[in-house]
C-alpha cells in the first residue's frame, strides 16, 4: 500500500489513485464527449460570424477561418486526448495525481469558450489583401493590438496611433467631399454617403481642413479623418481595407 497521489488526498491505495479519486476522475472524463460536441458547434458559429474570406481564397474550405476559431480548435484537440481514457487505467500511471487538475482546467476553459465565444475583430488588412483578425479584446489605449492574417497567417502587431499615422500618410488631404468619397470608394472599396459627411461636420465630429474658407468655397477634409469617423460609426470590425 502507498498513499494516493490525488490532490488533497491521503487515502491508502495499491495504485497511484485511490478508489474515490479514480471515480472522481471518471466522472470528469464522462463530461468530455458532450463538450467536444459543444466546441464543434462553437467553431461552426465562429466560422459563420467570421468576416468573409478575401476573394480568391477558395471559399469556405476547411482552412478558411482557422485563426478565428483557433482557441476552440485547440481546446477540442487537447480535450480529444481524454476521450478514450479510462480512470482505472490512468490510476496506474505515476503522473495520475496531475490528471484531474489538468482535465478540470481544460473543461473550465472549454466551458468559457462555449459560453462566451471569442469575438472576432478585424484589425487591419494584410499586404496580401487578407484580413488581419484577432479573438483578443481590444487593448487599452496606447497598448499594441495584434492579430493574424486569415489568408497567409502573417502576424501583425500595432498600436492605434501607428495605424492612424499610417493611414494619414497613405491618404490624400484637403479634398472636397465629392472627391474624397470617390477616392475612398475606389481605393478603400468603401461607400460613404455625402449626407453622412455633412452631418458629421455639422455635429462637430469632422473638422474641415479649411475652416476659414469663403462662402463660395467648399469645405475640404482629410480622407483619414473621414475614415476614422466612419469606422467609429460602423464599428472597428468593418475596418477591412488598407486604410
Ligand atoms: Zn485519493
Ligand atoms: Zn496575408
Amino acid at each position: 500500500m502507498t498513499t494516493c497521489t490525488g490532490e488533497d488526498c491521503a487515502n491508502p491505495t495499491n495504485l497511484y489513485l485511490c478508489g474515490q479519486c479514480t471515480s472522481d476522475l471518471q466522472a470528469w472524463l464522462d463530461k468530455v464527449p458532450e463538450l467536444l460536441d459543444d466546441l464543434f458547434t462553437t467553431m461552426a458559429k465562429l466560422d459563420k460570424t467570421a468576416p468573409q474570406r478575401h476573394e480568391g481564397g477558395g471559399g469556405l474550405s476547411t482552412g478558411s477561418a482557422m485563426p478565428l476559431r483557433y482557441g476552440a480548435l485547440e481546446l477540442r484537440q487537447a480535450l480529444g486526448l481524454w476521450t478514450h481514457a479510462n480512470a482505472e487505467s490512468l490510476a496506474k500511471d505515476q503522473r495520475a495525481g496531475n490528471f484531474l487538475p489538468e482535465l478540470k482546467q481544460l473543461i473550465d476553459n472549454a466551458n468559457s469558450c462555449i459560453d462566451n465565444p471569442p469575438e472576432i475583430r478585424v484589425i487591419t488588412t494584410c499586404t496580401c489583401g487578407g484580413k488581419v483578425v484577432t479573438e483578443n479584446p481590444k487593448p487599452e489605449a496606447g497598448e499594441a493590438d495584434s492579430g493574424v492574417c486569415e489568408d497567409c497567417e502573417n502576424y501583425y502587431e500595432q498600436t492605434e496611433a501607428m495605424t492612424q499615422f499610417r493611414i494619414h500618410r497613405a491618404t490624400p488631404e484637403n479634398m472636397q467631399t465629392r472627391h474624397a468619397l470617390k477616392w475612398i470608394r475606389e481605393n478603400a472599396n468603401l461607400s460613404i454617403k455625402s449626407t453622412d459627411v455633412r452631418n458629421w461636420a455639422r455635429e462637430g465630429k469632422l473638422e474641415p481642413t479649411n475652416p476659414n474658407r469663403s462662402k463660395r468655397e467648399h469645405p475640404t477634409y482629410n480622407i483619414a479623418d473621414i475614415l476614422k469617423i466612419h469606422y467609429r460609426h460602423v464599428g472597428e470590425s468593418r475596418r477591412a481595407t488598407n486604410f
